[in-house]
């Protein structure tokens, strides 16, 4: 069939229309969403990088918007509960590395909302206050330290460019990773344990992330093994409760293989999570097989929109 561009480019805005409103979600019920987000802080924030940060007043739109579409829940309901009645739709937030604007802008803000939500934590962070990508967002015009991060990660100088990518991309995560250079911390990036035990008895669930935050793709045994177990023991020792859900940190699928996930499942982890833009479909409730996710940074909200809707039509596998 031949499409003349004049319909092709009206077709296509009609598309995009159909997508960008909440039209979707008021004809199709009983959907259930994901949603990750990373950082909430001011642009100006020493840390803040459109790689993972959403502004409070970016973050407040969305937050505004999820609550005229979508009946929120906790993760816990939203992955397990099959008998939530289907004449609604429903999402549940979820943040990924344990960044201490959780609790200084997310926290207040949810709170009085009254919108249940879930930390994934990094251990290391938790523990020592600084994590790679941050090191490298707030050192990346330092060269002796982007060479020795990519030296970490069995990676050439040649990848200073964008040291974040080159790394997340093909980087190894061997014994010399924790042998990697860290800055001393200046600022407070990350939740420390006291951050940590306040929001859980807040009643914040709190998850795993990987102790380091490293590609688990690309791990040696003996990193994979703290990767899944290090994390676990110290969310334990702080909340006094073994956390049962575990995000893939980067989570698309060159990030994980089979027996990664396998040995999260064996440490006693029940639901585990990708970013698989998808929504989470019947199938994938209990937590037998991987959940996805919907990640957000900056978007508009008819970005985010387009996003929701857009999982509705397709599933995606990245
Ligand atoms: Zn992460």
């Amino acid at each position: 069939m031949v499409v003349d561009p004049l319909t092709c480019t009206a077709l296509k805005k009609l598309y995009e229309r159909a997508l960008t409103n909440g039209f979707m979600l008021r004809v199709s019920k009983g959907n259930r969403f994901i949603f990750c987000y990373h950082d909430v802080s001011e642009a100006d924030a020493p840390h803040h990088s459109w790689r993972y940060s959403t502004t409070p007043a970016r973050f407040k739109e969305h937050i505004d918007l999820f609550q005229q579409l979508f009946t929120m829940v906790p993760l816990e309901a939203l992955a397990n509960d099959r008998d939530l009645p289907t004449g609604r739709n429903y999402a549940a937030l979820t943040f990924d590395d344990g960044f201490h604007s959780v609790l200084t802008h997310v926290l207040p803000m949810l709170r009085s909302a009254a919108l249940p939500f879930t930390v994934f934590l990094n251990g290391l962070a938790v523990e020592h206050g600084r994590g790679w990508i941050t090191d490298l967002v707030l050192a990346e015009k330092d060269p002796v330290f982007v060479k020795g991060m990519l030296a970490a990660t069995a990676l050439a100088p040649a990848d200073a460019g964008d040291a974040i990518g080159a790394i997340m991309a093909r980087g190894r995560f061997t014994a010399a990773f924790a042998q990697r250079p860290m800055l001393a911390p200046r600022t407070k990036i990350y939740l420390d344990r006291d951050d940590v035990r306040r929001l859980h008895a807040e009643g914040v669930t709190i998850g795993d992330h990987g102790y380091q935050h490293a590609v688990l793709s690309r791990c040696e045994d003996a990193v994979l093994q703290a990767e899944v177990s290090a994390g676990r023991d110290l969310i334990a020792d702080i909340t006094g409760a073994a956390p049962r859900h575990y995000a893939l940190a980067f989570g698309k699928h060159e990030h994980y293989t089979a027996r990664a996930v396998e040995a999260i499942r064996q440490r006693g982890y029940t639901h585990v999570y990708n970013t698989n833009p998808n929504r989470v479909r019947k199938e994938e409730l209990g937590g037998a097989e991987l959940i996805p996710r919907i990640g957000f940074t900056g978007d508009t909200t008819d970005q985010v929109l387009f996003y929701v809707n857009r999982s509705l039509l397709r599933k995606f596998t990245l």
